[in-house]
């Protein structure tokens, strides 16, 4: 095996193998071994773990994971990247590579019990928060660790009542405790991207215990309330489809005004009112 891929190396690797770095797929490449260390640190490995990787791209981050962990499952799309990841982990026994795209993997590619990490694509940040999240086919994570652009990490760890509290703050502070591990500069990048970024840890919350339906009417009401954010909720609230009179008696048992605004409400608000639609 060899050390991951240093700077000069990295830019070299597009004539070496034979290809160029893809925007559209977001392939900004890691080169501080501190940061890669910071996110190793942050997900408390004994040595036994399984790790699941997201986007392993050169392997910058796979080959120090390999050290701290049981098992890595390094995922990358571009199949042309699986080479060159092939190339940095050779000799690494506890690496497993799957050219897969994580969006589409289902529970039966992972294990049952598992680390997830990743330098996630920008682009599509939040739909792979949401997959692990919401998608019943795969396992619940026992922590996941990312990093991503800074504005959408400001986006999930934001309180109630700011401009940045949206769906995803409530979904994510729903599921998980949420903490920053670290900043990010562009600058530690290769190609470098136009924007700075954050690592985050996510732990999820054990003993939730919400009924299935309730859930969903919560997520229900998050939907209709952000997508008419400027609204008040009396107003937002209407494309649920309850009468008026059932959605004004919910919102006054769970104490919550209807003229209020959706990004007024914590997560635990909004999970108060959907038991008292649900029981109604
Ligand atoms: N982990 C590497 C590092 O830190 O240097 C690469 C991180 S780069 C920001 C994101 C990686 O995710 C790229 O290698 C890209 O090809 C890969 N990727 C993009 N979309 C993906 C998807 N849907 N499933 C799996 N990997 C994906």
């Amino acid at each position: 095996m060899r050390e991951s891929y240093k700077r000069s190396e990295l830019a070299k690797l597009k004539d070496e193998f034979g290809f160029n770095y893809s925007k559209s797929l977001g392939q900004n490449f890691l080169t501080d071994r501190n940061i890669i260390e910071n996110i190793a640190d942050a997900l408390e490995l004994s040595g036994q773990e399984n790790v699941v990787e997201i986007g392993a791209g050169a392997g910058a981050m796979t080959t120090v994971l390999s050290e701290r962990a049981g098992e890595v499952f390094a995922i990358e799309i571009d199949r042309r990247m699986i080479p060159v990841l092939e190339n940095v982990t050779e000799g690494l026994s506890n690496v497993r590579i799957l050219n897969e795209d994580f969006l589409k993997i289902d529970g039966g590619s992972l294990p049952h019990k598992y680390k997830l990490v990743g330098n996630l694509p920008y682009y599509i940040t939040t739909p792979i928060i949401a997959k692990v999240l919401e998608d019943p086919l795969i396992p619940m994570p026992e922590q996941m660790v990312f990093m991503m652009q800074k504005e959408v990490g400001e986006r999930l760890m934001s309180p109630s009542g700011k401009k940045s509290y949206g769906a995803i703050s409530v979904l994510v502070q729903y599921y998980c405790e949420v903490s920053k591990v670290c900043s990010v500069p562009r600058t530690v990048f290769v190609p470098s991207p136009n924007v700075d970024s954050i690592v985050l840890s996510f732990v999820p919350k054990k003993g939730l215990s919400d009924d299935a339906d309730v859930v969903r009417q919560m997520f229900a009401i998050v939907k209709a309330g952000f997508s008419m954010r400027r609204k008040t909720l009396r107003n937002s609230l209407a494309s649920l489809g309850l009468s008026e009179e059932v959605l004004l008696s919910a919102l006054s048992s769970a104490d919550i005004s209807p003229e209020r605004r959706a990004e007024t409400l914590s997560p635990d608000d909004f999970l108060r009112l959907a038991k008292e639609i649900s029981a109604k």
